[in-house]
């Protein structure tokens, strides 16, 4: 059985309004162990919501639908789905005394208009809506269960939790629990993590394993459905070591762990602090060290230094060096990171210089090439890379290659000590 959502509303086809109903539906449905297989989105339109019902009602065991319940010429839903089971619209008078009492209490007088919130196609169930006066529709149709909501997200919500779980439930619709695990990977591209990982992502395997990218974030979803959480966790363990085994120090944190929240885990374990020298990245680093409670007790601060100048007079960076090997070189980040280390005292430094783009400064300086250091008292080490991505791309994945380098020498130590 796999369920279908529908989303109602000419203002969510223009593309004014983002549709947020569908998403929340989904993950709901998911937790309840109810897939989702299909998302539809309809403008107010009569004969466009008739067939996007009608198809839904084909192929989906459950119908969740969202929006077209309101007074007015555009809600259409109440005659659709009428149509769709060739019944009568029915007036319904409890439906009607709530919604006039709903005015009541709010000190206004009811429209005549909202009568039609009253009404129903024969045969089906008004879901109750204690915060809006649009009342719900339950009822089946051919092979499904329909369930048409407010569009307005917060009447929607609750009528879900207040009514229609439970609903599902009495049913036996919902089917265990859906759990989702999310490994969160840094330093190589979807399709070469992919290639280490091609067994456990073949489709159609159990627990299943997808990968997303998200600016140079590669993640791995394990998503298992059980009969309950304790039978989902041990799908979910043997998948997550071998893809833990597989990527080793690749893998930086899990959910919604970035790679700042990992880093000052690290340096508050191991009592020690960090600042920054950035060029390319123009304070991304810093704002991203910023972002992280309790920031103040690892970041010491850092310096945007664009210009040679201010490299220079800032950072101590010298002048041989900029004349030399130009900005964007290892020769002048590693002097950045040096610099800055000496100049705020903290234990690391990082620095970035490159290229934001569009456009490169020289064929070995082209657009997205970047430098990142990382100083320590002792030693420094550097790397490079070559991004390709607009200007404010480059920049974050320059912030987040300079993280990982810090992470990748955090761990090094705490191994070493
Ligand atoms: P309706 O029930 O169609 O009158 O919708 C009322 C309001 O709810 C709309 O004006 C939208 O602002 C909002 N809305 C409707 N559908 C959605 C949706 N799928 N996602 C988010 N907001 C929605
Ligand atoms: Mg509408």
């Amino acid at each position: 059985m796999k369920a279908e959502i529908i989303s109602i509303g000419s203002e969510l086809t223009s593309g004014k309004n983002l549709d947020t109903n569908s998403q929340w539906l989904s993950i709901q449905l998911a937790a309840m162990g109810i897939p989702v297989g299909w998302h539809t989105t309809i403008a107010d339109d009569f004969d466009a919501n008739l067939q996007a019902f009608d198809i839904a009602s084909q192929r989906a065991g459950l119908v969740i639908a969202s929006g077209g319940l309101g007074p007015t010429q555009d809600d259409l839903t109440r005659e659709v789905l009428a149509k769709l089971i060739s019944q009568p619209l029915t007036f319904h008078q409890p439906s009607w005394d709530t919604i006039v009492e709903m005015f009541t209490k709010r000190n206004r007088v009811c429209p005549d208009r909202n009568k039609v919130q009253a009404f129903f196609p024969k045969g089906a169930e008004p879901i109750p809506n204690s915060t809006g006066t649009a009342p719900g529709i339950w009822m089946k149709a051919k092979q499904s269960y329909i369930a048409a909501l407010p569009g307005v997200p917060r009447e929607m919500k609750s009528m879900f939790e207040a009514w229609l779980k439970t609903r599902l439930i009495e049913l036996g619709l919902a089917q265990g629990v859906l759990i989702q695990r999310k490994i969160n990977t840094f330093g190589l591209g979807e399709s070469a993590i992919e290639e280490k990982l091609f067994d456990i992502t073949k489709r159609g395997n159990d627990p299943e394993v997808g990968i997303t990218a998200s600016d140079a974030v590669i993640s791995l979803r394990i998503l298992a459905s059980a009969a309950n959480e304790a039978e989902a966790f041990k799908k979910i363990a043997p998948a997550e070591e071998i893809i833990r085994e597989r990527l080793g120090e690749l893998v930086f944190g899990v959910e919604e762990e970035e790679l700042q929240d990992v880093v000052h885990q690290m340096l508050q374990k191991a009592g020690k602090t960090i600042a920054t020298a950035e060029s390319i990245t123009g304070g991304v680093l810093a704002s991203k060290f910023t972002k992280v409670p309790g920031a103040s007790a690892r970041y010491l601060g850092g310096f945007v230094t664009y210009s040679n100048e201010v490299k220079m007079s800032a950072l101590g960076v010298p002048a041989k060096l900029l004349d030399q090997f130009g900005a964007c070189s290892k020769e002048v980040t590693l002097a950045m990171a040096e610099g800055c280390r000496q100049r705020t005292g903290a234990d690391f430094a990082l620095a970035t210089t490159g290229v934001a783009g569009p456009g490169g400064l020289s064929p070995d300086l082209p657009e997205g090439k970047v430098f990142v250091a990382l100083a320590w008292k002792g030693g420094s080490q550097s790397e490079t890379n070559q991004w390709f991505g607009t200007r404010n791309e480059v920049q974050s994945r320059t912030a987040k290659m300079a993280l990982n380098i810090l992470r990748l020498h955090l761990l090094k130590e705490a191994k070493h000590g």
